[in-house]
């Protein structure tokens, strides 16, 4: 993003050259030509000051949302959900009026809160933990059957 903006710097230099010796060209059509490359040169540099822009806000956006981020994951600690399994389970002095729940182990270390939800997958009445964002389930009662799809002992739906 640097050299995009020393590259603008550059080009906004030599459109200002262009544009001073403007006033030394006598010949019309050389003038005319001139201004038109000049206008060229005007507009790609406020199309690439537009790009730089939305890049910025979204960079604005990312940091905001990993600024809330930081301060939402101190509301969780790394709890056993069960059967070797582990999740990152709401604090009792930082649950406030949310019911108990955990959230996503591998969204947490991506930056990311879902709570993990509880299915029930027949044959064999098994509960699985499941995070709808990324996947991610693992078995609290019961174990994988073919029937239930994705892989044995993935973590992961595939
Ligand atoms: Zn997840």
């Amino acid at each position: 993003m640097v050299g995009e903006i020393l590259s603008g710097l550059g080009a906004f230099k030599s459109m200002l050259d262009a544009a001073k010796s403007l006033k030394d060209m006598n010949d019309t059509a050389i003038r005319n030509a001139a201004v038109i490359d000049l206008s060229q040169k005007i507009i790609d540099a406020q199309q690439e000051q537009m790009a730089l822009m939305e890049q910025m806000r979204t960079l604005e956006g990312e940091m905001a949302r990993l600024r809330t981020w930081d301060t939402e994951k101190q509301r969780y600690e790394l709890k056993s959900l069960g059967e070797g399994v582990f999740g990152y389970g709401v604090k009792a002095d930082a649950q406030g009026n949310d019911p108990p729940h955990s959230i996503c182990p591998d969204c947490y270390h991506g930056g990311a809160k879902s709570i993990l939800q509880q299915v029930t997958r027949h044959p064999g009445m098994c509960y699985v933990l499941l995070c709808q964002k990324c996947g991610w389930e693992a078995y609290t009662v019961g174990g994988w059957h073919p029937e239930h799809g994705g892989k044995s002992g993935s973590r992961r739906r595939s």
